[in-house]
């Protein structure tokens, strides 16, 4: 009688869970286009970075191609970017653009390839049997969304599907994480009194409430004057992974033995990535405080806005630090890859996250081989080293925090 009530049980537990993941399996209507599908498209990687989803394939079909969300009731279409006579394709030209998640309509979708009239479906041929992505919307007039995507077998064929359903925000989750530079024994730069982990963490504390007043949920990678590791599942780069934030501002604020005259903003970017919301954020900073855009030429790509990647000196260094410890060296980094690590870190295999733990004498980065990583950026607020901006980034810290919440407000406008 045990015995077959624990069965009963089993059987219970293991068909509601099916039932309730397959919801849309018994949706025929879904499908009822799915004879008019053609022959298989080889995707090689799908990944989610901030707010996007992206897929990238090969096919020899070569004219007018697009990508398509398709049910009976909709078809929403993507443009696909490759370049003449080729045969790989993307979804996207930067890392930070693409399908944009925040504008998906409620209800399950077909992900497929369109030419000519014609749908063909989409094969797997990653090999990394990555785990079904979730995705989980920026909170708007306090409701959520959850979308997940993944190739799912209906009918004896594969099919990558997306669904979106309302849903309740889990504890865990949310949609922005603010990292407050430094900490703990870690003080980062100093000018007389005044610690750059101080400073980082009170604007910081007050950048979370604002944009809490505006009803977004906002996760702190430290709250106080504490040690973090950078790596390690407790890590400063585990955070957003775990939190699944569609956002992550590192603050910072610079130091140099130059003479930097004023100081000014300097907000760094990941390799590949449109410039936008760094340009966004630069812009709002200097025309909303005192502070100027930053005269450092050093790795500048347009005003206030930086990209630093690793030189052939820092691979070099990389290279003789593995050796020295006994492993192999990370074998993805580039000098296209992003100098800082939480920008590099968090985005997993999207901006090349390399620090992949074989140093037996360090924590790695447990995400790096992720296909759903986080947009980062780094903003170096101002210079502590010059009098005249250090007196700014005391004086005027609302404008500052005021400043960035209009660049968020403004990137977020499509979702909120
Ligand atoms: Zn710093």
């Amino acid at each position: 009688m045990k015995k077959l009530l624990i069965g009963l049980l089993i059987f219970l537990v293991v068909g509601c869970t099916l039932s309730d993941k397959k919801d849309y399996v018994n949706e025929q209507e879904v499908f009822s286009f799915a004879n008019d599908i053609n022959t298989d498209i080889t995707i090689n990687k799908y990944t989610i970075y901030g707010r996007f989803f992206n897929l990238e394939g090969e096919t020899d079909i070569n004219s007018n191609l697009t990508l398509v969300l398709k049910n009976n009731d909709k078809e929403i279409e993507y443009p696909i970017y490759r370049e003449e006579n080729k045969t790989k394709f993307t979804t996207n030209e930067k890392i930070n653009d693409g399908i944009n998640l925040e504008s998906i309509e409620e209800g399950t979708y077909v992900v497929l390839l369109k030419s000519n009239e014609e749908y063909y479906n989409l094969k797997d041929a990653s090999g990394k049997n990555y785990k079904e992505l979730e995705y989980y919307t920026i909170t708007c007039n306090k409701k959520n969304y959850k979308i997940t995507i993944s190739f799912e077998n209906i009918l004896d064929k594969s099919y990558l599907i997306l669904t979106c359903k309302e849903t309740k925000l889990p504890n865990d989750i949310y949609d922005i994480v603010i990292d407050p530079g430094h900490g703990g024994v870690d003080v980062g730069a100093i000018s007389g009194k005044y610690k750059e982990s101080t400073i980082n963490l009170e604007y910081s504390l007050l950048l979370k409430e604002e944009l809490e007043s505006l009803g977004l949920k906002i996760k702190l990678t430290r709250n106080g004057d504490t040690d973090i590791y950078n790596y390690g599942e407790k890590g400063r780069v585990s955070i957003p992974y775990k939190s699944k934030a569609k956002l992550l501002l590192s603050i910072h604020l610079n130091s140099a033995n130059l003479n930097v005259g004023n100081g000014g903003i300097e907000v760094y970017i990941p390799s590949n990535s449109n410039l936008n919301f760094a340009k966004s954020i630069a812009s709002q900073v200097v025309e909303n405080t005192s502070t100027i855009y930053s005269k450092n030429s050093s790795c500048r790509v347009e005003k206030g806005v930086y990209l630093r990647t690793l030189t052939k000196s820092d691979l070099e260094e990389l290279e003789n630090d593995a050796k020295k410890d006994g492993y192999t060296p990370y074998e993805r980094a580039t000098t296209n890859s992003t100098y800082y690590y939480m920008l590099r870190e968090t985005g997993g295999v999207v901006t090349g996250a390399y620090i992949d733990g074989r140093n037996p004498k360090k924590p790695g980065n447990p995400y790096y081989n992720s296909n759903h990583g986080c947009e980062s950026y780094l903003v170096e607020l101002g210079y502590l080293s010059s009098s005249t901006n250090l007196n700014i980034l005391l004086s005027e810290k609302e404008k500052y925090v005021e400043a960035i919440v209009e660049a968020i407000k403004e990137e977020l406008k499509n979702g909120c």
